[in-house]
């Protein structure tokens, strides 16, 4: 991701690819396909003029201001340093340019490398150089409104507007939820390494939280932002980083998993076993067109550790089987030919959620975990094709909306998963 001390940069880097191991395989959405040839500076001066409509009608409610709308959004190209504009009186290492999008205070123009935009909208659909454009307009707002936090916070609190402008109905477009969770997938590329904490004087925010602030406003609208600025909700109880933290041993994960869910009387998991070379058709039986790499047959968790594996870390793998585990812990009949109604995908997700944060505050069994697990908990989930899971993918659910899931679990615990009131 690139930052500067002189600017508020919002990378748009384009490691879709390295990080999202599932891209390939899913189905672009027919807006993406229906605003595939429309010229880029169309679409991005839309985006602005969208944008601008929200922060009028907002800038009064929000700050008691009317807007002094940006005017301005010039292109440059990354791979050519003669086109970049000055920011702020100077100009900037190449660094901050490539794949960025940046708002200039001095000039109140905002400025981005089209060739990274064109990228960003091959890879992530039309809705993500909105969200993009939409953080870059709320850096002018804050500037408008004399704010003054420190960077993360601020950083934050425009993707919690972005999220506000995403909700509504400004935007010429489809609001689809395959546009929504590839816009989402953009964000997650810009946001920081798990690792990087909350005192990071530069920081963007972490995958968990820069996708739990969009939710926020794309949830309750652009006033549960405003105390995002000097107060942002970051997660207290996940805040360290502890080592060692779990090594990615399914084994482990699986013993940790029995212990936690022990606690709750739930239906036990039979077992968890890996799908190898002598058991090459171990989700075979369920009747898929194609054998999906992971399932549950007569409670036993059976995984494809090799198909599964992504970009995402060893939580990519960890990921659908503490899914798939709670999914039986939480007394589903044997599925078989499909796991899950919606609802009963948010609960795991949910109950997702609950683990980490547990392990967090103590280790279970050999498990402990921190930050870096969550945000890697957070990658798996956009990179994870449900498809993977069952044949049936009626009832998918957003990845937002999964994000969101995950979040109650990790603040509430358990006690907040129940599936009647998740769906
Ligand atoms: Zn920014």
């Amino acid at each position: 991701m690139r930052r500067s001390p002189t600017r508020r940069a919002c990378s748009v880097a384009v490691l879709a690819a390295v990080l999202l191991g599932s891209c390939g395989r899913t189905d672009p959405h027919p807006s993406v396909q229906r605003h595939a040839d429309a010229p880029l500076s169309a679409v991005v001066r839309q985006d602005m003029r969208s944008v601008a409509a929200f922060w009028r009608r907002k800038m009064p409610v929000l700050y008691g201001d009317d807007l002094d709308p940006v005017e301005r959004i010039v292109a440059y190209r990354g791979s050519t340093p003669r086109t970049f504009p000055r920011c702020n009186g100077v100009l900037a290492d190449a660094s901050s340019y490539v794949d960025n999008a940046i708002y200039c205070r001095l000039e109140h123009v905002i400025a981005y490398d089209a060739e990274g935009f064109e990228r960003m909208r091959a890879d992530h659909g039309p809705l993500a150089i909105g969200v993009v454009v939409a953080h870059e307009y709320a850096h002018a707002v804050q500037a408008q409104a004399g704010e003054r936090g420190a960077t993360l916070g601020l950083e934050l609190q425009a993707d919690c507007f972005s999220g506000a402008w995403a909700a509504t109905g400004t935007a010429a477009r489809s609001k689809a939820p395959a546009d929504l969770d590839a816009a989402l997938r953009s964000l997650l590329d810009g946001a920081d390494a798990g690792g990087s904490l909350v005192d990071d004087p530069e920081g963007h925010g972490s995958s968990f939280d820069r996708v739990a602030a969009f939710s926020d406003g794309f949830h309750a609208g652009g006033s549960a932002c405003l105390t995002y600025d000097t107060d942002p909700p970051l997660l207290a109880p996940i805040a360290s980083v502890g080592t060692p933290r779990w090594d990615g041993s399914i084994d482990s994960l699986t013993d940790a998993l029995g212990t936690f869910w022990s606690t709750q009387g739930s239906r036990s998991v039979a077992a968890v076993t890996a799908v190898d070379d002598e058991h090459p058709d171990g989700c075979g039986s369920i009747g898929a067109s194609t054998v999906p790499a992971l399932c549950i047959v007569g409670g036993v968790v059976r995984y494809d550790d090799a198909r599964l594996r992504g970009a995402a870390g060893r939580w990519s793998v960890g990921y659908p089987v503490a899914a798939a585990y709670g999914q039986v812990a939480l007394a589903q009949p044997d599925t078989g030919s499909k796991i899950g109604a919606s609802r009963i995908a948010l609960a795991t997700d949910c109950a997702v959620g609950a683990f980490v944060a547990a392990a967090a505050s103590d280790p279970i069994g050999e498990v402990r975990t921190d930050r870096r697990d969550l945000d890697e908990v957070v990658q798996a989930m956009a990179g994870f094709d449900p498809a993977d899971l069952r044949p049936n993918r009626d009832g998918d659910v957003s990845l937002l909306d999964r994000v969101e899931a995950l979040r109650v679990g990790v603040r509430g615990g358990l006690d907040d998963c129940a599936i009647t009131g998740a769906g």
